[in-house]
């Protein structure tokens, strides 16, 4: 519960874990970051040394190198970074400009993309199938469409889980293709804290994004994983931190909290993950039950549990999150990330989704903290929402009011 609400958005941002609480509070009611990490004086030797042990705590649990680990302000500056960083240094170093990026990408992703076309690389978006998974063969494809277009490729940025459908990439096969075409690879893994290959050298990326918020830590911290030697250019200026590479001082209470919440992710990950897939199981059997002609986006492709796009016909998404909202349950249209906005998913699109099944589905996001009676309720409360809207729209049809 957030307040009096049944909280099913944890894909848009999760409550923090306790132990990232309490790494925060620490430092801030220590006053442990009092001074600027970067001064050579004593106290801020000791701020320095916090940021250096949380950076080994990120460090040892997703198979890198200290030195491998930039902070960042969360999953939007590290994708932005990462793959600007990435294709520019490529571009200056070995003379390449081109780019793949999945059509199902975040925003972050596909907007730094574009910013990129417009500095003159080649970009090229590998199609997903019907269920929502850029294959192999589709990178594949779009590197060859890139060669048609005599750009050698720089990077490969496809991401770990989709944000709007859950669905699990194949990014270490994909990592492969990139390799053998000698391009970087980039996974997005926001969503994917709790997957049990979120490890750099599993997944054979040469770059990594992650967001404190969606894994029990604060918002406003990221970090970005960068393999020592390839070639990376900063995108901001002005300052010598995170090896030059990303500029400013330090977050210090956010790096703290982010690297406990890390760790309880890391470490508890088989038991979340079994809890969240629980909870969804309760509340698709439910829903099957109690709404006629529900189904999930991306259904058989390999997912993320808990993160579920449901398709409920008869009714518009818009409708139906501001009746959920009203009656105590809050879930989402894809990404919630245009802060408000309800833009159709470009996923369900790119999915080749017909328009009217785009505009009648919501994302529900189970999170480790929600509890069985959550789910019975919300459950509950989304097959009412879902006849109250069907009915009335009945209704209006019988009195010859067109639907919207
Ligand atoms: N990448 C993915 C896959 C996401 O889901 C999100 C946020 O929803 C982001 C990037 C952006 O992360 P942040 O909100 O930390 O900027």
């Amino acid at each position: 519960m957030v307040g009096e609400v049944i909280y099913l958005d944890n894909a848009a941002s999760m409550p923090m874990c306790e132990q990232a609480r309490s790494a925060m509070l620490e430092v801030i009611a220590r006053g442990l970051d009092a001074a600027n990490p970067s001064s050579p004086h004593r106290p801020g030797q000791s701020v320095r040394r916090l940021i250096d042990e949380s950076r080994e705590t990120a460090a040892e649990l997703l198979g890198a190198s200290p030195g491998e680990i930039l902070f960042t302000s969360g999953g939007t500056e590290s994708a932005n970074l990462g793959l600007i960083g990435a294709a520019r240094a490529m571009r200056r170093e070995q003379g390449r400009h081109g780019v793949v990026v999945s059509s199902i990408e975040h925003h972050a992703v596909l907007e730094a993309a574009a910013h990129l076309e417009e500095e003159g690389f080649a970009v090229e978006r590998a199609a997903c199938d019907g269920r929502g998974v850029v294959t192999p063969d589709a990178v594949a494809y779009a590197l060859d469409r890139l060669a048609a277009r005599g750009a050698r490729p720089a990077v490969v940025a496809v991401m770990l889980a989709n944000n709007e459908v859950g669905t699990l990439q194949p990014v270490a096969q994909i990592a492969e293709v990139a390799r053998r075409a000698g391009a970087l690879m980039l996974t997005d893994a926001v969503q994917g804290p709790f997957c049990e290959a979120l490890d750099v050298r599993r997944l054979g990326c040469q770059v990594m994004a992650l967001s404190a918020h969606k894994f029990g830590g604060p918002k406003g911290a990221g970090l970005l994983y960068v393999e020592r030697g390839v070639p990376f250019d900063p995108i901001l200026f002005g300052g010598g931190q995170e090896r030059m590479l990303r500029p400013g001082t330090e977050n210090v209470a956010g790096i703290a909290g982010m690297a406990a919440a890390l760790s309880w992710a890391r470490e508890s990950r088989e038991a979340i993950e079994a809890h969240k897939r629980a909870l969804e199981e309760r509340l698709l059997s439910r829903l099957f039950r109690e709404v006629a002609g529900l189904e999930v986006n991306g259904a058989g492709a390999p997912r993320v549990p808990g993160l579920v796009s449901l398709y409920v016909p008869g009714v518009e998404a818009e409708t139906l999150l501001v009746e959920l909202d009203m009656n105590g349950v809050a879930c989402s249209y894809g990404a919630a990330c245009t802060a408000g906005s309800l833009v159709p998913s470009h996923v369900l699109r790119a999915m080749g989704l017909p328009e009217g099944r785009v505009r009648s589905s919501i994302r529900v996001s189970i999170g480790p903290f929600n509890t069985p009676d959550e789910i019975n309720e919300a459950s509950e409360r989304i097959a009412g929402a879902v006849r109250r809207l069907r009915e009335a729209g009945d209704r209006a049809a019988a009195a010859g009011v067109n639907k919207p």
